[in-house]
């Protein structure tokens, strides 16, 4: 039994992707070539934005904007601690000081009330300045983003949805985009939708936010809106008009991501059938699983129970040759290099319970009855 099986999906889609992958190949436009054009216009369409840029990856993606927006030392952005470090990390590289929040015991997204009182104690300190809140689609469920946007604009701040494990996720069917000034995901190939390598990408409906990110992903290169009015002696081609960086989405991971978005929306449905028949067969059974919020449909990069002893029913598993995952075992605000930053207002209840019962099951659209039984029967016949 695999956590996540990519060969199931490979094998759905072995001779498109093959074939996508010889017409990069031939025309060899490795490089910005028509594929990422084209899949930046399928993504936006998908997820309702009006603009995508493909890039490097999805660490990249959160420092696009960050960049763009010229974020700086004495500036503070809002994190959950219960992340993947990436979400973080990208804030300390522009000189920045990541605030670490708690989450909500329910959906283990971004707490609003204590995001408040962590951006109240900020201000009320005055040695940083809150300029940005990145929420997370932890384990693929969209966070509150009504919630989120009120209080971004309550105090004049930006709003970034890290989606990389939730792209793809809506609420009342809508997409983060829909309240977020700018949407990031990952293609790293676990998410759920990824491709065959590193990749990701933004977006926004932004055109002015999108334009900046697009000159930072390539360098600081000169926009349309550079050029307006001024008169360059050389080829303006060869002007950087601020710093940035080479981060851009490979022609050939945008091909494989061609093929793979053809099939995200019946994943998305197939992973939640797999969720449906998880929550049936263990609630009751486990201190918890999953909640969604109402009306939103999660993407499930992850399905996580908890349980009191949650290295206990890991151990009792792995006897049973069953793969499974601790995400995340040491929240950011205890992490080696980020201990330093502020763990905002207080303490971080929630995460620092729950560090310690989370435990992710194998979870994939092609998860077959017989196995999720077999995962099932072993977490009941546990009795530890
Ligand atoms: C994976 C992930 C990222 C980073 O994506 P990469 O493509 O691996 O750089 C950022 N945030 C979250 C929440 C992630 O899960």
């Amino acid at each position: 039994m695999h956590f996540i099986d990519l060969h199931a999906q490979r094998a759905r889609i072995e001779s498109e992707v093959d074939t996508a992958i010889q017409k990069v190949l031939q025309h060899g436009m490795f490089v910005m070539g028509p594929e990422v054009r084209a899949f930046e216009a399928q993504l936006a369409e998908f997820s309702n934005t009006k603009i995508a840029l493909g890039c490097a990856n999805g660490t990249e993606a959160l420092a696009l904007p960050l960049m763009a927006w010229g974020l700086k030392p004495g500036d503070a952005v809002f994190c959950p601690s219960f992340t993947f470090c990436a979400t973080a990390e990208i804030v300390p590289w522009l000189g920045a000081e990541p605030v670490f929040v708690d989450v909500k015991r329910e959906t283990y997204n971004m707490d609003a009330d204590h995001l408040v009182a962590c951006i109240e104690a900020v201000i009320a300190e005055g040695r940083l300045t809150p300029k940005v809140i990145i929420a997370v689609d932890l384990f693929g469920q969209s966070a509150d983003y009504p919630k989120m946007r009120e209080i971004a604009d309550k105090y004049g701040m930006k709003l970034i949805a890290d989606s990389a494990q939730g792209y793809g996720t809506t609420l009342n069917g809508k997409h983060p985009g829909e309240w977020a000034d700018v949407v990031t995901t990952s293609f790293f190939p676990a998410k759920p939708l990824g491709c065959y390598g590193d990749g990701g990408a933004v977006l926004t409906n932004d055109e002015q936010l999108a334009e900046l990110m697009d000159s930072v992903r390539v360098h600081g290169k000169v926009t349309a809106s550079d050029l307006k009015g001024v008169e360059f002696e050389h080829d303006p081609k060869y002007f950087n008009m601020r710093i940035g960086m080479n981060s851009r989405l490979d022609t050939i991971q945008a091909a494989i991501l061609i093929e793979k978005l053809n099939i995200f929306a019946d994943e998305i449905e197939l992973r939640n059938k797999v969720a449906d028949r998880y929550a049936e067969g263990l609630k009751g059974r486990v201190l918890a699983v999953p909640q969604v919020m109402d009306g939103v449909v999660s993407t499930w990069a992850q399905y996580v129970i908890e349980h009191e002893n949650r290295d206990g029913l890991q151990a009792h598993l792995r006897a049973n040759d069953i793969p499974t995952a601790v995400y995340y075992p040491v929240p950011m605000h205890v992490n080696g290099a980020y201990e330093k930053y502020e763990a905002g207002a207080g303490n971080l209840t929630v995460t620092d319970t729950i560090r310690d019962t989370v435990l992710a099951l194998p979870m994939h659209p092609y998860l077959s009855e017989d196995d999720q039984d077999k995962v099932i029967q072993a977490i009941r016949s546990f009795n530890g």
